[in-house]
Order: C-alpha cells, then structure tokens, then sequence
C-alpha cells in the first residue's frame, strides 16, 4: 500500500469511527439534547484534531516515499472550532426525523474535511526542484460518486497550491506525485 492509500484508509476508519460514537450520542435517552449537542461538539473537534494531525503527517510521509528526503511534518495547529461545531451539531438534531441521518453526515465530513484541508496547507509550499516537480492528482475513493470521477479529470495533475475541490462526505485525497513538466497553474474559476 502507497502512503496515500495509507492516508485514504486511515480517514475513512476515522470517519467510520466518528459517525458510530455520534450514531450513540445522538440515540441516548437519558440526556438532553442540550447535552448531545455539547458532547457531539467535542467528538467533532476531537476528530478534527486527529484528521488535521493525519493530513500533516501523511503529507510529509508521501513526500518523503517520492523524494528520499526526510520531510518534517508542517506542525499545522489544530483549530478549536467548538462555537462552529455547536451550531452546527444543534442544527442537525433539529428535525427529530432526521437527525441521526444529519448527524452521522456531520460525522464523517467535518474530518474528512479537515483532513484534505491539512494535506493541502503541507502540501502548499512543496513545489519540488532538482529533477522534479511537485503535483497531486485526485485519488477516488471506493466507489466514488460521479462529480469526484469528473473531478479526476482522467488523472490531471494539479500544482501543489491547487486545492482539490470536495463536497460533504467526500473521502478523495490527494495523491502527491513528482512529474517532469511543470503542472499547469488553475485560473480560479467557480468549482463548485
Ligand atoms: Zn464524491
């Protein structure tokens, strides 16, 4: 397995994980939903934290497989995002139908998300020289929806700066590879 495959399996159990202890929160009886909401919170910035650290080290452990140089991680500080998080949660326990549907989405995407946004900031200043440029191209999931195929663009590779487009509970990484043309810079234009 590929670092990047390493770093995909990773994030997916991660969000696995998360979307079971917020499938438990969400059904208990004996608290109030005030008090789910608190602790959905703190899961959610707990695998935050996690998801941010694996981006980081995964990032480094890629770029180290492709070059042979030992690549420190970026040390990106995990965000505490409570306030956000709390909303969020209060919002998804909302509708009692829904819920548990809401809330396990919340589950997975908030480290999914964060996850790809670590990966890209450690990935950022990385341009590569001597021999080699720096790019990624966008590594599917199992069983990845039609926008993430079109978004892989038959394996275009990206530069380093270019942030790969997502959307909720999108488990595509990015797979850093080295190539010997420069990738093309993306005009901004509107991705989603
Ligand atoms: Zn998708």
């Amino acid at each position: 397995m590929s670092q990047s495959d390493l770093f995909q399996a990773a994030l997916e159990k991660l969000a696995d994980n998360t979307a079971t202890a917020a499938r438990k929160i969400t059904n208990r009886r004996n608290i109030t939903k005030a008090d789910k909401v608190i602790r959905l919170a703190a899961l959610f910035n707990r695998a935050n934290a996690t998801a941010t650290a694996l981006g980081d080290v995964f990032t480094s452990r890629q770029l180290e497989e492709l070059t042979g140089h030992p690549t420190p991680t970026k040390g990106i500080p995990a965000t505490d995002d409570s306030a956000r998080l709390l909303k969020s949660a209060t919002t998804a326990l909302e509708d009692r139908e829904a819920a548990l549907e809401r809330v396990e989405r919340l589950a997975r995407s908030e480290p999914l998300q964060s996850a790809q946004r670590a990966a890209t900031e450690a990935m950022s200043n990385h341009f590569g020289k001597r021999g080699g440029y720096i790019g990624w191209t966008r590594q599917l999931n199992t069983g990845a929806c039609e926008v993430c195929q079109r978004w892989e663009r038959d394996g275009r590779v990206w530069p380093p700066d270019h942030r790969m487009p997502q959307h909720p509970n999108c488990a595509c990484v990015q797979r850093i590879v080295i190539t010997t043309t420069k990738p093309k810079s993306v005009r901004r234009k509107k991705h989603i």
